[in-house]
């Protein structure tokens, strides 16, 4: 309710303040100074002719003022493009003597993902959020797992892919926001160097990344430190 009035209250502050003021210039420009000479004389004619101009100046400004609200309607709505927002999840068993790659770089562990690709689940997430957003599927449509050209693959590569698509489409990237949930290493030492990696990937500046950690306290198969996964969240808007 408050809101609503507010509006309300400045337009009949604006319009008592326009009033007040055409009196006071009317009262200015009278040929005798004031409105009881007038009376006395009864010159109408006289009345209408001083009036007449300020008429004429309220309405030419009330017009200026509607023409610079709309004005600003119109800017305000081309300079702030639709957000957009993609959710993406991925998990991946971990097994002993594979190289843990997450977010692009590799984190010295004894065990690391199983995966068709270097099983980066940060990356995959991040693809699956950014298609998300985009409208454009999910990273199997783009990269699917029976494909042998991304057996083995830098998932970097699937984010460098990711971008491309979306600079087709009109999309950029404000931000990403993304949780890995790890029971083992501890991956916050390795956040400034997966930043920048993913950023790079993205053609963006590490300031729109960025990363958090958890473990799941000891629960199911992270917690047991037999699986990672991650959870992203990507905002787009479209030029
Ligand atoms: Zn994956």
């Amino acid at each position: 309710m408050s809101m609503n009035s507010r509006p309300t209250a400045k337009a009949l502050f604006f319009w008592i303040a326009i009033i007040f003021l055409g009196v006071m210039l009317w009262k200015l420009v009278s040929p005798s100074g004031t409105a009881t000479s007038q009376t006395r004389t009864g010159d109408w004619t006289l009345l209408l002719l001083n009036a007449a101009p300020l008429i004429l100046l309220m309405g030419f400004c009330i017009f200026l003022i509607r023409q610079m609200q709309r004005g600003r309607t119109r800017f305000a709505g081309a300079a702030s493009p639709a957000a957009r927002t993609g959710i993406g999840y991925d998990l991946h068993r971990l097994e002993y003597g594979r190289p843990l790659m997450v977010g692009g770089v590799e984190i010295p562990f004894d065990k690391g993902p199983i995966g068709h690709s270097d099983g980066d689940v940060l990356a995959h997430a991040m693809c699956d959020a950014l298609f998300g957003a985009a409208g454009l599927g999910d990273i199997g449509t783009h990269f699917p797992d029976t494909d042998p050209k991304w057996k083995g693959a830098n998932s970097l590569l699937f984010l460098e892919h990711a971008r491309k698509l979306l600079d087709e489409k009109r999309f950029s990237i404000e931000h990403v926001d993304a949780i890995v949930i790890l029971e083992k290493p501890k991956l916050g030492p390795h956040f400034p160097k997966m930043r920048e990696a993913l950023a790079r990937a993205l053609g963006l500046s590490a300031d729109h990344i960025h990363l958090k950690a958890k473990t799941n306290e000891g629960v199911d198969a992270v917690g047991r430190g037999e699986a990672i996964a991650a959870h992203v969240v990507a905002t787009l808007s479209q030029r």
